[in-house]
């Protein structure tokens, strides 16, 4: 019997890009005959025309499925969702713009079934046609998370990836709210091979993310897969607590010996500003602990389905 391979497409306000992609896939289905084919779109409650063109592919063409969104929950969210309503042998997760060029599917699929990978990924090795401090901060990014973790994040990693139902398993097993996806990729394990590639601009539509979402994700991903920045905290408050002793004997000294004139006033209101600065900012950092602690015992689901092409 043929193996089956699911491509799951995250779909927020793509009806633009929607109709490119479905020919490029079916073109990379038709090639690949040695494999049964599904497609998993799904829907992350946009507010064009999406779903509507999914439906039109699904009249026609068996091998579609859907599942939508009852609003958007981001592409995590919609990740997930695809992975857990997957049947396929093999899965691959794709963006629906086209910048994951489905054509390298076969290539991932050879490494999969001839040598003894669990997965493939990709990588951008350009950031050719992105606004140059987007991929400064992004060079940052990983130099900062990659020395705060243990789990590796690849620069420039994509979430195109081709992987067995055996390690789509593993990371649905992992149900946090909090999801980082490059991170749980590699926390799972499994042998992993690099694909790397030029940037390639979308198709179609426009990117959803902006500088400011991204610096958020950032920030969601250090707390994700480090607490490293609460030992920073913690030394920090070590460091100052050892700096004001030195400094009341200091000043205990000086009193006794020049006697106490009225003065110092400034250096006092810099002092208190600096130290009232770095409460503040470590008092941040554990709140950001805090707060995601809070969202994960809320334990409130993932992403929520108003209708799935099973029950449409
Ligand atoms: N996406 C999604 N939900 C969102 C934002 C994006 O499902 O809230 C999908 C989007 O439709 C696309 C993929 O995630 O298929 C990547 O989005 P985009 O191209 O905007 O990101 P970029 O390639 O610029 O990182
Ligand atoms: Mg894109």
């Amino acid at each position: 019997m043929k193996k089956l391979l699911t491509i799951v497409v995250a779909c927020y306000n793509e009806e633009d890009a929607l109709p490119y992609f479905y020919k490029e896939i079916r073109k990379i289905a038709r090639k690949m005959k040695e494999l049964d084919f599904e497609f998993l779109f799904i829907n992350d409650g946009s507010s064009d025309k999406t779903l509507e063109v999914i439906k039109k592919f699904q009249k026609k063409d068996k091998r579609v499925r859907y599942v939508s969104f009852s609003r958007n929950f981001g592409k995590e969210a919609a990740m997930y969702a695809g992975l857990e309503h997957s049947k396929g042998d093999y899965i691959t997760l794709m963006d629906a713009d086209l910048q994951d060029p489905p054509a390298l599917l076969e290539e991932m699929y050879t490494y999969i079934t001839q040598e003894d990978y669990d997965c493939v990924g990709t990588r951008r090795v350009t950031r050719k046609g992105e606004p140059p401090i987007r991929s400064f901060f992004a060079r940052m990014f990983y130099k900062i998370i990659n020395k705060l973790s243990k789990v590796e994040m690849v620069d420039g990693a994509r979430d195109y990836r081709l992987m067995t139902r055996q390690m789509v398993d593993a990371i649905i097993s992992m149900s946090e709210y909090n999801r980082y996806s490059k991170g749980l990729f590699s926390f799972v394990g499994f042998k992993t091979k690099w694909l790397e590639y030029e940037n390639i601009n979308r198709v179609a539509g426009e990117t959803k993310w902006s500088f400011w979402k991204l610096f958020i994700y950032a920030i969601d991903g250090i707390t994700a897969f480090s607490t490293i920045p609460l030992v920073i905290s913690t030394i920090i408050g070590f460091l100052f607590c050892i700096i004001s002793f030195i400094m009341i004997l200091f000043i205990i000294g000086k009193t006794l010996i020049y006697g106490d004139p009225v003065s110092g006033w400034p250096s006092t209101v810099c002092i208190i500003f600096m130290v009232g600065g770095i409460q503040l900012f470590c008092m941040g950092i554990i709140g950001q602990y805090l707060s995601k602690t809070y969202l994960e015992t809320k334990n409130r689901p993932i992403y929520i389905i108003k209708e799935t092409s099973e029950n449409a």
